[in-house]
């Protein structure tokens, strides 16, 4: 990624309340006034700490501190099924995945004049930490204005 992501708020770009681009700064406009910072997006491969290298597929870094923060993966604890079928959010592209998929899923919804008793309008959240707790409450807010257009058709 060539961007920094504000990640506590995807839940609010999944469910459509904020543009992606109020979380997502650029690491070369953050970094545009320190003349000692210099920003290169490519895949670590190696770390060489006897030589203090960093190798990456475009080049090779020397170093004399090195911080490395890859953060980590979806975890779907070996559930190949919910892997297949699932939304990760980890990243923008795929906050955006799920607002799009529950925005138009909300629309045929509509279209459809289906009701909320129908089980068309259960949304699984697997993992109810704080974000899954968090989306819960806005996939909920959701609804809410989605059926009352529903009514009114
Ligand atoms: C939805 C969500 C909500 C969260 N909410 C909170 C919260 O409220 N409070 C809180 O404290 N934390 C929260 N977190 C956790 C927090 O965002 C992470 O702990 C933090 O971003 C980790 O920082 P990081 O720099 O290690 O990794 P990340 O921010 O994930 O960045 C890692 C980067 O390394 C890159 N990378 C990986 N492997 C390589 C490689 N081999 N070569 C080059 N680049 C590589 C990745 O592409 C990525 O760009 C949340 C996370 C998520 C997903």
């Amino acid at each position: 990624m060539n961007h920094h992501m504000f990640q506590p708020l995807f839940y609010q770009v999944a469910s459509g309340r904020i543009e992606p681009s109020n979380i997502s700064f650029p690491f070369r406009k953050i970094f545009q006034q320190s003349r000692n910072t210099q920003f290169r997006m490519t895949d670590v491969r190696e770390i060489d700490p006897a030589n203090n290298k960093v190798i990456t597929d475009e080049a090779e870094f020397t170093y004399d501190k090195l911080i490395i923060a890859t953060g980590c993966k979806t975890n779907f604890f070996g559930n190949k099924e919910l892997e297949g079928k699932a939304f990760g959010m980890k990243n923008t592209q795929e906050a955006i995945s799920i607002r799009n998929h529950v925005l138009m899923t909300f629309e045929k919804l509509i279209i459809e004049k289906s009701r909320s008793d129908d089980g068309n309008w259960n949304i699984v959240i697997v993992g109810s930490g704080p974000t899954g707790v968090e989306l819960a409450g806005a996939f909920a807010e959701m609804k809410k204005i989605s059926s009352q257009e529903i009514t009114r058709i």
